[in-house]
């Protein structure tokens, strides 16, 4: 943004901010060869049941090897992703990569493979949002059923008539829809209702302050008691301590996922933990 240079009539331009924009756009341009050129890559982290401590599904998470600047993370390519509407097909990417994999990963451990998708409120402004995962469900035989779609609240609060719209034709498709981050929003609980969505997974801040030292166990045990009372399932996320494990069980918490039980990983390795997994139990 420029600055008024005290009525001189020029403006000033704040190098940093001017740094920071070129660095912006040489990282859009990055992000748009790196789609064309396979530098994109999934990451997968384990979901666990809570009743039986077993490895259910994944959630896929986007990853950027950079040939210069290394891992950049989601938190920094996703929002220019989105900005730019690059989004889109990096959308339709991981979709299509994460169902390949649980196709394959079923196939080999002999139990279904949920798997947990991202999607951005962006993905939503499109028409054919619901015709590109019909298509990708079919070309890749992944049932329906085996996938979950995670947004956040602001797809519920949004162009709320539209989206409301395309998540029932996503229901109708037969997959399952979680609210991502749940808590952090400002969705109210007519919308819970309203909208068709099977699963809250609760926000890792909350999940944080159950630590020993904080304990603060009526934020998640609300949300928990809350999902009960909707029927929904409840997963929660960033686990990192057994503490918070034992909370979340005690509560009724169905599922989970953090780095007490595993960081997300690459394919090989979550198709491996999967399938040696359904060995263990056999
Ligand atoms: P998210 O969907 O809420 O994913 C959970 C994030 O928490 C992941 O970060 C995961 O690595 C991290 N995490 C998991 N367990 C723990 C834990 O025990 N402790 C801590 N500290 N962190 C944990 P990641 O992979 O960096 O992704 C960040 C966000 O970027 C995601 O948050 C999601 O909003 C977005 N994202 C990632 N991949 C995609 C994608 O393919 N599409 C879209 N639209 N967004 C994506
Ligand atoms: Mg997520
Ligand atoms: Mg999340
Ligand atoms: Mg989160």
């Amino acid at each position: 943004k420029a600055k008024s240079a005290g009525g001189s009539g020029y403006a000033s331009y704040d190098p940093e901010m001017l740094s920071g924009l070129v660095a912006r756009l040489e990282l859009e341009a990055d992000l748009r060869l790196a789609l064309e050129r396979k530098q994109l890559h999934l990451h997968y982290q384990p979901t666990i049941d809570l009743a039986t401590s077993e490895v259910i599904g994944f959630e896929a998470l986007a990853r950027w090897e950079h040939p210069e600047r290394g891992l950049i993370p989601p938190a920094e390519f996703i929002p220019i992703a989105e900005a730019t509407g690059l989004i889109v097909p990096l959308g339709r990417w991981v979709l299509r990569e994460a169902c390949r994999h649980a196709v394959e990963w079923s196939r080999a451990g002999g139990r279904p493979v949920k798997m947990a998708v991202n999607v951005s409120v962006r993905q939503f402004d499109r028409a054919d949002l619901v015709e590109v995962v019909a298509d990708i469900l079919a070309e890749t035989g992944m049932p329906a059923d085996q996938l979950c779609l995670e947004m956040t609240e602001s797809v519920l609060m949004t162009d709320t008539d539209d989206n409301l719209e395309q998540l029932v034709r996503l229901k109708a498709l037969g997959v399952t829809l979680a609210i991502d981050d749940f808590g952090t929003g400002y969705s109210s609980l007519a919308y819970l209702r309203r909208f068709p969505v099977d699963t809250l997974k609760i926000d890792r801040s909350f999940v944080e302050r159950l630590g020993a030292l904080t304990d603060d166990t009526a934020l998640a045990d609300t949300i928990v008691q809350l999902g009960k009372s909707l029927g929904m399932d409840t997963v929660a996320e960033g686990i990192e301590e057994f503490g918070q494990l034992a909370a979340l069980r005690e509560m009724g918490c169905h599922f989970a996922q953090g780095y007490y039980f595993s960081r997300p990983v690459p394919a090989g390795e979550a198709g491996r933990l999967f399938v040696e997994g359904a060995a263990a139990r056999a």
